[in-house]
C-alpha cells in the first residue's frame, strides 16, 4: 500500500533523514521505534505531505504521490494524527472533527457517530471548546479527526504520549479495532513495547536511518532492541 524509497529530507541545511526505505502492506500495523530526534516525526510528515522531500519517492496504492500536496494525499486516503495533537483550542470538539473531513463534501453524521462510538467522552463534550479537554481527550480528538478523513492508511504519531496507563490501553484497543475495520496503520510510539506488542512489523530508526526491521515479535526478542528501547 505504501512504499518509500531513498527518502531524504532536511530542515534548511540540516539533513535529518538519509535515504529511508520502508513499506507497509494493506491491513498491517507497522510501528517505527527510535530515540528522540531520530527523525520519526519528520518521516510521518513527509508521508502526509506537510514536509518536503529532498530526494526519494513515495508510492501509495500504486500511484507516485511524491509531488502531491498534503490535501491531495488526504483525499487519496492518508490520515495523519500529528505529534502534539495540533487541535484548535478555540473551536468546539465537533468543529475540530469536521475539519478532518475538509477535503470532501457530503454529510458527516455517520462519520461523527463512528468517532463518538469509539470515544463517547467526545460526544458528551462535542459543543465545548477543544482547549478544555484533558490531554488524553485531546489525543482521542486528534485520532478522531484522522478517522474523519476516512483513511485507508492512518499515520499515528505518538498516540499514547502523556497518557495514563489505562488510556494507553484504550488507545491500543482503538488501533487494533481500526485495523479490524480495514484501516492500515503506521504508528510512531515512544512506548516501544506497547507499539510492538500490537504491531505486525517494526522498523528501528537511528539518526535518520533505518537500522533494523522485521516482524514485531522478532524485534521484541532482539537483544539490541531490548537494551535500547525496552529497558531490558
Ligand atoms: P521526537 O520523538 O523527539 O519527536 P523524532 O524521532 O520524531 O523525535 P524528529 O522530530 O523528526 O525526530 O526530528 C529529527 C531531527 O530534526 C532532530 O534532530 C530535530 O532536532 C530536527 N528537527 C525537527 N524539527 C525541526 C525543525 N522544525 N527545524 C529544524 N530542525 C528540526
Amino acid at each position: 500500500m505504501l512504499r518509500i524509497e531513498g527518502l531524504t529530507s532536511a530542515y534548511g541545511a540540516l539533513e535529518v533523514l538519509h535515504g529511508i526505505d520502508l513499506a507497509v502492506a494493506e491491513g498491517e500495523i507497522v510501528t517505527i521505534v527510535g530515540a528522540n530526534g531520530a527523525g520519526k516525526t519528520t518521516l510521518m510528515r513527509c508521508i502526509s505531505g506537510v514536509q518536503p522531500l529532498r530526494a526519494g519517492a513515495i508510492r501509495f496504492d500504486g500511484a507516485d504521490i511524491t509531488r502531491r500536496p498534503d490535501h491531495a494525499r488526504a483525499g487519496l486516503g492518508i490520515g495523519h494524527s500529528p505529534e502534539g495533537r495540533q487541535i484548535f483550542a478555540d473551536l468546539a470538539v465537533e468543529e475540530n472533527l469536521a475539519l478532518g473531513a475538509y477535503h470532501r463534501r457530503g454529510p458527516l453524521a455517520a462519520d461523527l457517530d463512528e468517532v463518538y462510538a469509539l470515544f463517547p467522552v467526545l460526544a458528551e463534550k462535542r459543543a465545548l471548546p477543544a482547549g478544555g479537554l484533558s490531554g488524553g481527550q485531546q489525543q482521542m480528538l486528534a485520532i478522531g479527526r484522522a478517522i474523519m478523513t476516512r483513511p485507508k492508511l492512518m499515520l499515528l504519531d505518538e498516540p499514547s504520549m502523556g497518557l495514563a496507563p489505562v488510556l494507553v490501553d484504550r488507545i491500543l484497543e482503538v488501533i487494533t479495532g481500526l485495523r479490524d475495520r480495514g484501516v492500515t496503520l503506521l504508528v510512531v510510539e515512544q512506548n516501544a513495547f506497547a507499539a510492538l506488542s500490537i504491531a505486525d512489523r517494526g522498523y528501528v530508526m537511528e539518526t535518520g536511518r533505518i537500522t533494523l526491521s522485521g516482524p514485531a515479535r522478532d524485534l521484541i526478542a532482539d537483544a539490541r532492541v531490548r537494551e535500547a528501547y525496552l529497558g531490558a
